[in-house]
């Protein structure tokens, strides 16, 4: 499958190209695929860093569809790494669902970066959900002795089963229902997240790319959180 004009401006940016083979693919619910990869020589080629994702090429109905995953327990020494699909309606969910060990998938690498901030932190505040709980995860065990809070949308009653469990610092773990399109998550975060900033703190904020842009000019706009304290990206967008 060629990767169309988003394939050609990767390259352009200097993508690096590989393809991934499934080696096993679990049923955690019907909301939770985990599927396991040989790596392709990726690992080796690029490193690794916290939070790190890459680009996968789905086929939907012979045109290109791009999405972005995280790399679960990535093994540079084993050429391995784990995904952690959320499904819903989609050709990415649609595809892991099916997937079978041998089956492959084309990827890019381009645009993952994300530092370890130093000095650490004072602690984490972080908002997100199930796309972005792999990364969340990631990000903890980064920062193991950060003391974290951890605003969690969950759309769906299994999203509560697979919650963010990385590190081993202090975590608090707030759950909050996804109600008006996102809008219930923004309230609850405007109102917290002032009584926990403090100078030295590290906001990260991965959720619908509406909220995600709302709480990001909230902290930055409104409470002056500084850009290098600061890291938002929206990872899925909602109709
Ligand atoms: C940097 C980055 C890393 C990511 N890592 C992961 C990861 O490790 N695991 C993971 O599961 N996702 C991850 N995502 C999110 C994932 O790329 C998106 O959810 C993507 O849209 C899924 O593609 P799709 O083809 O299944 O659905 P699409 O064709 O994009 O959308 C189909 C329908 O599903 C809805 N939809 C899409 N995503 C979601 C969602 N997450 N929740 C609810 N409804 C949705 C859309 O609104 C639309 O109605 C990441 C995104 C980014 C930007």
């Amino acid at each position: 499958m060629g990767h169309g004009w988003q394939g050609a401006v990767l390259k352009l940016m200097r993508g690096k190209d590989f393809t991934f083979t499934v080696r096993s693919n679990e049923r955690l619910s019907e909301r939770l695929h985990r599927l396991s990869f040989d790596d392709g020589g990726m690992l080796q080629a690029t490193g690794v860093h916290p939070t790190m994702w890459v680009r996968l090429w789905f086929d939907n109905g012979g045109r290109p569809h791009q999405r972005a995953y995280t790399l679960v327990e990535p093994d540079p020494a084993a050429g391995t790494f784990g995904m952690d699909f959320a499904l819903h309606s989609g050709c990415a969910s649609d595809w892991a669902r099916a997937a079978r060990p041998g089956d492959t998938i084309e990827a890019t690498v381009q645009g993952s970066q994300f530092a370890v901030p130093d000095p650490l932190p004072s602690r984490l505040l972080v908002v997100g959900d199930a796309a972005s709980r792999p990364a969340i995860d990631s990000l903890l065990d980064a920062m193991p002795q950060t003391p974290a809070v951890i605003w969690y949308e969950t759309a769906h009653p299994r999203d509560g089963d697979h919650m963010p469990q990385g590190g081993g610092g202090s975590r608090e773990l707030v759950p909050v229902p996804r109600r008006d399109g996102g809008g219930h998550l923004v309230e609850t975060v405007r109102e917290a997240l002032p009584k926990r900033l403090d100078d030295s703190a590290y906001v990260w904020i991965a959720c619908d790319t509406a909220t995600t842009r709302t709480l990001a000019a909230f902290a930055h706009k409104q409470l002056g959180v500084p850009k290098e304290r600061l890291y938002a990206l929206g990872y899925w967008r909602a109709d």
